[in-house]
């Protein structure tokens, strides 16, 4: 059984079964995984940056950084390509987080939480002294 609900990405009313989003931006989703995956597979783009693979394949880099977060992609062996680290923005070009933060996430905080402190830290203080 599924719920109705509305689809993330184009906002149309779908039945929620095991994906986030419906069936037509999953269909989109997954021809956009096949152009990225195509594309850093072929050794003539061995080089390319995060810029080049948007470029390239026409997928918004924030999609490719998706892939890459869900692990269906990995850009580890590309010398150039890096994204900024979930927790300090730092590049990096594997998994979703640098050494130095992996570091500093205690046993007891998960990385979401982690992700989630962190950009609760990065938000502008409006903090004012009252005297
Ligand atoms: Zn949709
Ligand atoms: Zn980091």
């Amino acid at each position: 059984m599924g719920n109705l609900m509305n689809c993330p990405q184009c906002g149309k009313l779908f039945i929620k079964t095991l994906r986030d989003n419906c069936d037509v931006c999953y269909r989109e989703e997954e021809k956009q995984y096949d152009d990225v995956y195509k594309f850093i597979r072929r050794s003539e783009n061995r080089n390319a940056t995060l810029l080049d693979v948007s470029e390239g394949t026409k997928v918004p880099e924030s999609k490719i950084i998706q892939f890459i977060h869900q692990g269906r992609i990995r850009v580890k062996g590309f010398p150039n390509f890096s994204y900024p680290c979930d927790g300090c923005q730092k590049p990096i070009n594997d998994g979703r987080l640098c050494e130095e933060c992996k570091n500093r996430i205690k046993s007891d905080l998960s990385i979401e939480d982690f992700i989630k402190k962190k950009a609760e830290e990065a938000l502008p203080s409006y903090h004012t002294d009252d005297n």
